[in-house]
Order: C-alpha cells, then structure tokens, then sequence
C-alpha cells in the first residue's frame, strides 16, 4: 500500500497569509544537565500549512473546527489536475473531467509547485476555486473540496467562494501539496487538531491509492 503524505510540513520559514501571525517553533527546554528532555514551543495562526476552514471561518455563528464531519474527511477522493492558466471557474472544471459521483474533490494545479520554487515568500498569484467555480461545485454536491495553496480563494477577491461553499456545508482544505499524486481516485484522511471554538486547524493529510 503506497501512501502519499499531501500536507506540507511546518517549520518557521513557511509562507503564511499576509497579515497572519508568523509561525514560532523553539526549543525551549533542551536535554542537558538540567533537562532530562527536549520541549518545544510553538506559536501561530491555525491557518498555516496544510489546514481546514470550518464555517465560523467566513461565517458568525458557524459551526467551529471540531464539530467538522469525520465521514467527510475521509473517505474515497477524487484528485483532478488541472494545469490551465487563471482560476478554477465553471468552464474549467465543467472541462476537467470530474466523476459525477465525486464527493470529495482535491486540485492539482501549478500551485503545488510554488511549495518548492517560492519556499520563502507568499506568492499572491496562486490559482484559486472563483464564484461561479464555487457555485458549480455546491451544484454538483461536492462535500468537501481541497486546494494546493493557502486560499481555496482568488487573493484579490476572497470573501464570495469562501461564503458559498462554507454556506452550503462545504469542508475546505488549503494548503495541500499534491506535487507527488497524479490524478485518480484515492482514499483520502484529513485529520484537523482538534481545536475548540477555532475557525480552522491544521492538519495531517494522506492519500491512499484507490485501487478499486
Ligand atoms: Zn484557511
């Protein structure tokens, strides 16, 4: 059994959203004479890295970030790569050759590169889902949807997709790195740190070839 691991790892030089906290991750107790072990310390926003937006995220009174759907974040996937130029809107993913059945719905796009040729700075001109891509989805059922860079939104616009698809029950997943999975279906688990009350968290996500 292969297993991808999607997410990107965390460590203090990551790219974060412009205005976010910066990541902190110290050693604050090291071994020693002192010290019989090692702690760290770690400080940041909760959208950082590979991460889920709950409802309260875009939404007052929404739903936070442990009351998300287990039965959503795992279970059968499908990755859709789709390599045009400009944002996932209704014409390209009505082209891209989505399973009618799909649920959960994950996009492999030149963003997953940026992790690698921009490791140091936030690249504000990522592909993002844009309103009508949005509406398209929520059409089609989609449960949950999964992007490669830290907004499943345009940068320059990022309220409309996010209220869409959160509105209609939508888990969204940022920040995925899908450099090493080709497009397919594949059993995917996503597991956010349960956080009480927060409007996203990050989390561990791997995919599981789907063989069937
Ligand atoms: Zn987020």
């Amino acid at each position: 059994m292969q297993i991808y691991d999607i997410s990107v790892g965390i460590h203090p030089g990551l790219p974060v959203w412009p205005g976010d906290p910066a990541i902190e991750l110290e050693r604050v107790i090291e071994i020693g004479v002192d010290s019989p072990v090692n702690v760290s310390r770690l400080a940041s926003g909760v959208h950082i890295g590979t991460h889920v937006d709950a409802p309260l995220h875009f939404l007052a009174g929404g739903g936070s970030v442990e009351h998300l759907s287990l039965e959503v974040l795992v279970g059968r996937t499908y990755v859709a790569e789709i390599l045009t130029e400009g944002h996932l809107d209704r014409d390209a993913l009505e082209n891209a050759g989505i399973p009618q059945e799909t649920r959960r719905l994950l996009f492999k796009t030149s963003n997953s590169a940026l992790w690698r040729s921009t490791p140091d700075r936030f690249e504000p001109e990522f592909v993002a889902v844009s309103v009508d891509g949005a509406d398209w989805l929520v059409e089609r059922g989609i449960q949950l949807v999964g992007v490669d860079y830290l907004s499943v939104a345009p940068f320059e616009d990022g309220v409309p997709t996010h209220v869409r698809l959160l509105s209609a029950g939508i888990i969204i997943i940022e920040g995925l790195d899908l450099s090493a999975v080709e497009a397919g279906w594949y059993s995917l688990t996503c597991l956010p740190l349960k956080l009480v009350g927060s409007e996203g968290a990050p989390a561990r996500a791997i995919l599981v070839r789907d063989n069937v």
